[in-house]
């Protein structure tokens, strides 16, 4: 079986990091592992390439990355940072002439109708970015390229938002809060990337410690927390807080599971 290969496009909060107009000691970092894109990650398994939200960075993250393909976009919410930079899927629209594979719920796609009327709409005008919608639920599996995807609804304050488990990878952002039920998905998991956005509690995102213990209660071996903002502390002073196993992820981290 093929690894999967996990790049971190971004791994900042809304905002990124650091924040337009911002003095504290983290904006003002000069260290890489202290600026953050909007959070998203490629997964390479075989030759199929897919990333997991499409942010105002997303076109920056591909250059960076150096991603020649990619076969499908996946959609955890429809916050824009989270689907902002959906318009430019079109390079591979016009490489491969296809329309791009955009997997979400119904909620997420009524709102990228609304976003982006212009993609959807009769008259297209010439270059217009070509989604193909595939309603996704958290009750179905679903396939892409060869590898089985299982949504996991998770609460989002009072929005809700999907994570997903392929193999024994598990993606999980925006999240504040999961039912019993559903975080019965995560058990067994080796690999966990999850949301921890700053010190203090939030209304709508796990804090560091909410992300730790609720990580700790899935007994995932290795977790990677992502969705950082800039209140969450520098790089280094976060990673050597933390328990063993857990990583504050960075962009440009990558990670091989088998
Ligand atoms: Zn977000
Ligand atoms: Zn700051
Ligand atoms: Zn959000």
């Amino acid at each position: 079986m093929n690894s999967l290969k996990i790049d971190f496009l971004g791994t900042g909060t809304s905002q990124g990091v650091p924040v337009i107009g911002c003095g504290c000691e983290v904006c003002q970092s000069t260290m890489v592992k202290n600026k953050r894109l909007r959070s998203s990650v490629l997964i390479k398994s075989g030759n199929c390439s897919v990333v997991i939200d499409c942010g105002p960075d997303f076109r920056q993250q591909m250059l960076r990355s150096k991603c020649q393909q990619l076969d499908a976009v996946v959609l955890t919410h429809e916050h824009m940072d989270h689907i902002a930079g959906l318009d430019d899927v079109r390079p591979f629209n016009f490489k491969t002439k296809l329309d791009m594979p955009i997997y979400c719920t119904k909620r997420v796609a009524d709102r990228l109708k609304e976003q982006f009327s212009y993609a959807f709409s009769a008259e297209k005008y010439p270059g217009s970015p070509c989604f193909e919608i595939i309603d996704i639920n958290p009750n179905e599996n679903f396939k892409i390229g060869e590898e089985i995807w299982t949504p996991i609804l998770a609460e989002h304050g009072t929005w809700p938002v999907m994570g997903f488990r392929i193999r024994d990878f598990v993606y999980l952002t925006d999240i504040s809060g999961i039912s019993h039920l559903e975080s019965k998905k995560i058990l067994g998991s080796k690999v966990l990337v999850l949301n921890a956005l700053r010190k203090s509690k939030h209304v709508s995102h796990f804090s560091l410690d909410e992300a730790v213990s609720f990580a700790k209660s899935m007994n995932v071996p290795e977790v990677y927390l992502t969705h950082a903002s800039h209140q969450l502390g520098l790089d280094k002073d976060v990673n050597s807080s933390l328990p063993e196993g857990y990583y504050l992820a960075y962009d440009g981290l990558k990670i091989t599971i088998q």
